[in-house]
This record gives structure tokens, C-alpha cells and sequence, in this order.
């Protein structure tokens, strides 16, 4: 059996612990490795590598660290098939979707390779007599990432490349459940030249995460997952003093207005909900058809989803993988099979298809006449469920995303382009799409949601992502001639 283990300076460690936790191949249901997970020793011997590491990093010029980065962007684009296949093997993506992913991290990496635009302080030339203030912006110290299973490769590149060239030292505490996409990370990192220890790999639980949260050698936590646990971690971190941001999960709404391409709307919508089963934060699980709109896209999407192949991710011709356990998949089901009941019509229901495998599998399901209050409306469901609601108005469909707990992406499909930019301004949520179902923002911008798909007031990657890793510190000069000099016990002027 395969034994997933942790990274700590460089080297690969055995957990000592004495528990594990096993890693299944979802497209089979088998076991497949076990992963140790640490002791509160194991982090603390991880935090004390990563401080030791940080000592000497911070001291590198920002052209060698940029240039580690360069380095490791071709390494991760020339293994990009390896970490696919990893990726797949874990979490059950199809390999396209999991290339897809890693090319999105890439990305990030890229981003960071900018760092030394992005690092940059400004001056003030003689702002007062004989003044000169400027700004810099230094590492905070070792950080931590926190993240969730299914990004595995994705979501800790939003962190730990802008971290690392901005000059901490990272400790990642990846999901449990598909985690060895980070060994290769690691590897990678470590032959495009950065230091021992300044990026561990920390494999574990809850017993991980509390210790990160509350050691005093880690300044600052990055956490994805989510929302019970984002709210968790977000309070538990800021009041050990730490910087934090969580971000958690979502209920993503895409809009329909009656002038919408219909067979557009249909296409992005099936794209949306289905893709990656559902197991995306930016997922569509809520389409809100306007007025004479529902009919016709109700209709389109359930004439699609025979066409989606659900199968192994591996197969080339899937466009559907499984889900992560066995147990997610039973909990999704019980959304299908409980809506009926709760006053929702199942127009289409995925959870009855039968599968030739083990493996973790749903095909796609379709509820119509979807309300507030209805568990399949109110939960997370993070599956193949796709619900749709019925709105008489453009304002009630706003109203209706406005008052949902979360706010992570919306959309809004429309010909009409004054609709879509009153949309735009008018809608509670932190990235909009315009005819763009997942509107993940590219790394130049900064991903976050509103209301409980964030908690922290600083958003993932891009600008945001190196102001979290950085700390600001403003520098006042003056140069005197010594013969000038002489007490003043005043406040300074600026004259
Ligand atoms: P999760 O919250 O169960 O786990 C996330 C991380 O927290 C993992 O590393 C896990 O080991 C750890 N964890 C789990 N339970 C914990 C506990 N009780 N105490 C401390 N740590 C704990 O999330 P998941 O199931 O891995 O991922 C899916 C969730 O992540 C969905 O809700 C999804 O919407 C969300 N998500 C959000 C975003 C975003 O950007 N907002 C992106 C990806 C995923």
C-alpha cells in the first residue's frame, strides 16, 4: 500500500503518530495509499524547519527568488500530464479537467513570477523639508495554507507561490483526501532551486489544522473549504492574532432572462452544474429562470444531460468523473431523493443510473420548482444537482441571490446589455459573470466571495494575495548636516 507521507525540509518524513487516513481511487472505490497524519509534534518540528528556513530567505535577492519561480513554472508546464494523472487517481476529475486545473494554478505561478512589479514601494521625494518617505513591503514570517480536496493542485498554487516569492516560508496542510499532487509540487520546488524547508508539506486532520492556528510562529493562515470550517478557522486564527482569510463554500446562481440564447444558457448551465460533478465552489447548483424563460431551459438542459458521459477519469471519453467518497456521493443522492417530498419537481434523477464499478458515481440530476427553505435550495449540496427556481422578475431574481447566505459567483445570461450591467452593480456577490457561467478571475485580479463564502476581508491571489503575504512599513529619512541640529520637543511639522 502506498504510503503518502510529509515533506519537511526538503526531505520526505514518515508520520510517527500512528494514524492514518486512507486515500481512495474514486473511479474503483478501492483504497489506495493512506496517508499519515501529523502529530501536534510532527507540526511543531514542521513550523520550527520553516522558521529556520524563513531566516535566510527573507535575506535572498527578489531576482534569485523570481528566478526560482521561472524555474519552477516550466517544470510544473513540462510535468503538467504527471500532475493530471496524479490528480485524477485521487480526486476523480476527468484528465482534461485536472489539466485544466493545473493550468490555472500555472497561472498563479506566473503572477508571481511578476513579483518584482508587484513588490515594488513608492517614494516621496522631499514630502516635508529635507524628507524623503517611502514604502516597503517585507514578508510576514511562515505561513500556512489550508485546503480543500477538490483543487488539490490549484488552490494551494493561489497561496504558495506568491507567498514563497514575497519571502516567507510555507507550511501546506492539503486535503486529506486527494493530497499527493503537493509531493510532486514539492519536488518540483526543489529542483527549480528553492531552499530546504522553505515549502513543507504537513499531511493531517483537524489535530493539523488546530495546532497551525494556534502555534505562535505562524503569522498567517490561508484556508479554502468550507464555510462551517472557514468560520472556524477564521475565528480561532485572528484571535490567536493571526492574519487570516477563509474562504468557504457556495451556492452559485446563474440568471436567465427571457431574451437569453436559450440553447446558450442550456449549454453553459450543463457545463456549469455538471462539470468536475459538481465538486467546484464555483459550481452553478442554482439556474433562476425569469418569466417565460423556465419552459424552454428547462427543457434544453434535460434534453443535454444524456449527452454527458459519466465514467472514469481516466477514460478519454468521460466528461463526468465520479465523486470523492462514497459517503459524498450517498449525501448528494439524499438531496435528489429527498426533494420530491420537500415540493421541488425531479425532472431528471442522476442518483437511479447504474454504474458497472465500485466507484463513487452519480449521473447528472435536474429539479425544477426549486424555493427558499427546500434543504436541495438552502445546503451545499457540492454534486451533479443542478436546481432550478422560478422567478416572475429580474428584481426578484436579484432579491432571491441578495438574501442567500453565500455570495461566492453569480451570473447572468441576457442579450440585453444595459440588463446585465445594472446586474453587474446591483447583485451581492464577489465575482459576476456576463454570459460566463464560472467566472473565475484570471490571476491578475483576486478571487474571494462575499457574505459566507468569505471570512477576512482580504481576498485569494493576484494583488490581494501579495498584500496578505506582506506587511507594510513606511520609512521617514532625513539626512541633517549635524551643525543644523537641535532640540525640538514639539510634534512634527510637515512644512
Ligand atoms: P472541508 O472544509 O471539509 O476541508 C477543508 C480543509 O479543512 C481540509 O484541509 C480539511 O482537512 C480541513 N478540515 C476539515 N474539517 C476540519 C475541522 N473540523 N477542523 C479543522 N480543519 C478541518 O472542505 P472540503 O470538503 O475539502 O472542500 C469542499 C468545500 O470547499 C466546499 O464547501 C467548497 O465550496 C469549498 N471550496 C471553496 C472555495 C472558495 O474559493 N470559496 C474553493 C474550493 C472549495
Amino acid at each position: 500500500m502506498k504510503q503518502i507521507n510529509h515533506i519537511i525540509g526538503g526531505q520526505e518524513v514518515a508520520s510517527e503518530s500512528g494514524r492514518t487516513s486512507n486515500v481512495h481511487n474514486p473511479a474503483t472505490g478501492q483504497v489506495t495509499a493512506q496517508v499519515g497524519l501529523a502529530s501536534v509534534a510532527e507540526v511543531d518540528r514542521t513550523v520550527a524547519v520553516a522558521k529556520e528556513a524563513f531566516e535566510s530567505w527573507r535575506t535572498v535577492s527578489l531576482a534569485r527568488r523570481t528566478s526560482v519561480m521561472f524555474a519552477f513554472r516550466d517544470l510544473v508546464d513540462r510535468h503538467l500530464d504527471d500532475f493530471a494523472k496524479l490528480l485524477t487517481a485521487e480526486h476523480g476529475k476527468v484528465l482534461s479537467d485536472s489539466a485544466g486545473e493545473v493550468q490555472r494554478g500555472l497561472e498563479n505561478i506566473e503572477y508571481a513570477c511578476g513579483a518584482a512589479e508587484h513588490l515594488k514601494g513608492e517614494f516621496t521625494q522631499q514630502a516635508s523639508t529635507d524628507i524623503d518617505v517611502y514604502s516597503i513591503r517585507q514578508p510576514l514570517g511562515v505561513v500556512a495554507g489550508i485546503t480543500p480536496f477538490n483543487f488539490p493542485a490549484m488552490v494551494p498554487m493561489w497561496m504558495y507561490p506568491n507567498a514563497i516569492v514575497a519571502g516567507n516560508a510555507f507550511v501546506l496542510k492539503p486535503s486529506e483526501k486527494d493530497p499527493s499532487v503537493n509531493t510532486l509540487a514539492a519536488e518540483l520546488l526543489q529542483k527549480a532551486g528553492l531552499p530546504d524547508g522553505v515549502f513543507n508539506v504537513l499531511q493531517g486532520d483537524k489535530v493539523a489544522v488546530d495546532r497551525l492556528l494556534e502555534h505562535p510562529d505562524i503569522a498567517a493562515v490561508s484556508f479554502v473549504g468550507s464555510t462551517p470550517i472557514a468560520r472556524y478557522v477564521y475565528t480561532t486564527g485572528t484571535t490567536n492574532g493571526k492574519r487570516v482569510q477563509a474562504l468557504g463554500g457556495a451556492k452559485n446562481h446563474m440568471v436567465v432572462l427571457p431574451d437569453a440564447d436559450i440553447g446558450l444558457a442550456a449549454d453553459a448551465a450543463v457545463s456549469a452544474a455538471y462539470g468536475s460533478a459538481g465538486e467546484r465552489c464555483m459550481a452553478i447548483s442554482i439556474a433562476v429562470a425569469v418569466g417565460s424563460a423556465a419552459d424552454p431551459l428547462i427543457a434544453a438542459i434535460a434534453e443535454r444531460i444524456p449527452t454527458v458521459t459519466v465514467g472514469d477519469g481516466m477514460d478519454e471519453s468521460s466528461q463526468m468523473g465520479p465523486l470523492i467518497t462514497g459517503e459524498h456521493r450517498d449525501r448528494v443522492a439524499s438531496f435528489v431523493a429527498n426533494a420530491a417530498g420537500e415540493g421541488a419537481t425531479v425532472v431528471v434523477d442522476g442518483t437511479q443510473a447504474e454504474f458497472d464499478s465500485d466507484g463513487f458515481y452519480l449521473s447528472p440530476s435536474l429539479l425544477d420548482n426549486v424555493t427558499p427553505g427546500m434543504a436541495c435550495y438552502d445546503e451545499e449540496i457540492f454534486g451533479p444537482v443542478l436546481g432550478v427556481v422560478r422567478a416572475d422578475s429580474y428584481e426578484k431574481a436579484v432579491k432571491l441571490i441578495d438574501d442567500n447566505q453565500y455570495g461566492n459567483g453569480t451570473a447572468i445570461f441576457t442579450r440585453d446589455g444595459g440588463a446585465a450591467r445594472r446586474f453587474q452593480v446591483d447583485v451581492d456577490a464577489g465575482m459576476v459573470g456576463i454570459n460566463v457561467p464560472v467566472p473565475v478571475p484570471v490571476a491578475s485580479y483576486s478571487f474571494g466571495g462575499w457574505g459566507d463564502s468569505l471570512f477576512g476581508d482580504s481576498h485569494a491571489y493576484g494583488p490581494e494575495g501579495i498584500h496578505f503575504y506582506t506587511k507594510a512599513k513606511v520609512v521617514t529619512s532625513r539626512w541633517p548636516d549635524p551643525a543644523t541640529s537641535s532640540i525640538d520637543l514639539g510634534f512634527p511639522q510637515n512644512v
